[in-house]
């Protein structure tokens, strides 16, 4: 019920232009790193001095006009030349829709080839985040129009998707991050119970170890996590063939914990003004999250689940009478 309260707020229109005026709040600066280039370059290179890796998201939602979409395309641009001018150990992050996958095909496609482009360049790799299923095909597609030219594009699987298995076997010659999925998903497209999501995502990963370019292993998931190093092992896969990924702010002493055991590993760190949405998935996903909220909120004195649940679930009904 939770997860779907917070799906649901991540999509509410209002308070995610509500929440770009106000700056990080409500604990999201726990998971989100700052606002603008200065601060996420900071973050980095703490990251880059411990042996990790990063790909950067310029958060982004929402998008429905060319001008924003364009800001978008112009705010990844300098986050690239960020990359270069600062030799830090980066690559990008994007979301398709944010550059006007719900505008115009061709539009986003040109924007997404100049952002590749430049990143080819300067040897930059970018990786297209996976969306709702509504986005899977028109996603995939300007992949394959782009791969014509540029070899530094890669994308994620979804292994709640029933699609998953065969959507990898068609890309495995991407450099592709594997995930369990993060939006709500009809039951005919989605596994919908965790055994069986689970059970997919580390048939996926090993697939992918055994037969495809490089694999990104993106779980916060420790159980998943030992399989794969355990599976690693038994196999001889390569250290150069996968690593493992986590989010920024999330379990910090395992990412740390990995990356000094010799495995190549990669935060995905998100920044920007535009964070809501983004954080309230991450409550979705893990409704212990919300200690990241209620600490903010209550000041750690009445530090309830149950209250900032009911606080977000009042503040969506009331945002959404006074959009009727
Ligand atoms: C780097 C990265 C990129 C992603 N990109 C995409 C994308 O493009 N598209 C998309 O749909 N989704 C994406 N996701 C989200 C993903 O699909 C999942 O929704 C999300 O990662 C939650 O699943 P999980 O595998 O981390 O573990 P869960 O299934 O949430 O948790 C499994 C178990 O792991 C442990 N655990 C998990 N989190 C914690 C924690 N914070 N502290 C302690 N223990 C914990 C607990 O024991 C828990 O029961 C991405 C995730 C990551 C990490």
């Amino acid at each position: 019920m939770l997860k779907d309260l917070f799906i649901g707020l991540s999509q509410n229109q209002f308070l995610n232009s509500a929440a770009k005026k106000y700056g990080l709040k409500l604990g999201a600066q726990s998971v989100v790193a700052g606002t603008n280039i200065e601060e996420v370059m900071k973050s980095i290179k703490e990251l880059n001095a411990y042996g990790i890796s990063c790909t950067v998201d310029n958060l982004g939602e929402f998008v429905y006009k060319k001008e924003e979409a364009t800001e978008a395309k112009e705010n990844i641009l300098n986050v690239i030349e960020a990359i270069h001018n600062n030799q830090v150990d980066a690559h990008i992050s994007l979301k398709p829709t944010q550059l006007g996958l719900d505008i115009e095909y061709d539009f986003c496609l040109n924007n997404l080839k100049e952002i590749v482009d430049k990143a080819s360049r300067y040897g930059i790799f970018v990786n297209f985040d996976m969306e709702d299923h509504g986005h899977l095909d028109p996603s995939f597609k300007i992949l394959d129009e782009l791969s014509v030219e540029y070899d530094n594009v890669g994308t994620v699987i979804q292994a709640y998707f029933h699609r998953a298995e065969e959507d990898i076997q068609k890309y495995q010659n991407y450099r592709l991050r594997i995930v369990k999925g993060a939006y709500k998903e009809p039951a005919e497209l989605a596994y919908q119970e965790k055994k069986a999501i689970d059970e997919n995502f580390i048939r996926l990963i090993e697939w992918h170890l055994l037969n495809g370019k490089f694999t990104s292993i993106a779980t916060h998931d420790h159980h998943i996590i030992n399989k794969v190093k355990e599976f690693v092992k038994v196999n001889n896969i390569p250290n150069d063939k996968y690593e493992f990924q986590m989010l920024y702010g999330f379990r910090r002493e395992l990412q740390l914990q990995l990356a000094s055991e010799g495995y190549n590993f990669c935060t995905y760190v998100p920044f920007g003004k535009d964070w809501y949405g983004y954080f309230m998935r991450r409550l979705a996903e893990r409704p212990q999250n919300l200690n990241l909220v209620a600490k903010q909120v209550f000041n750690k004195k009445t530090n309830t689940v149950i209250g900032v649940a009911a606080g977000a679930f009042l503040l969506g009904r009331l945002t959404k009478k006074k959009r009727k």
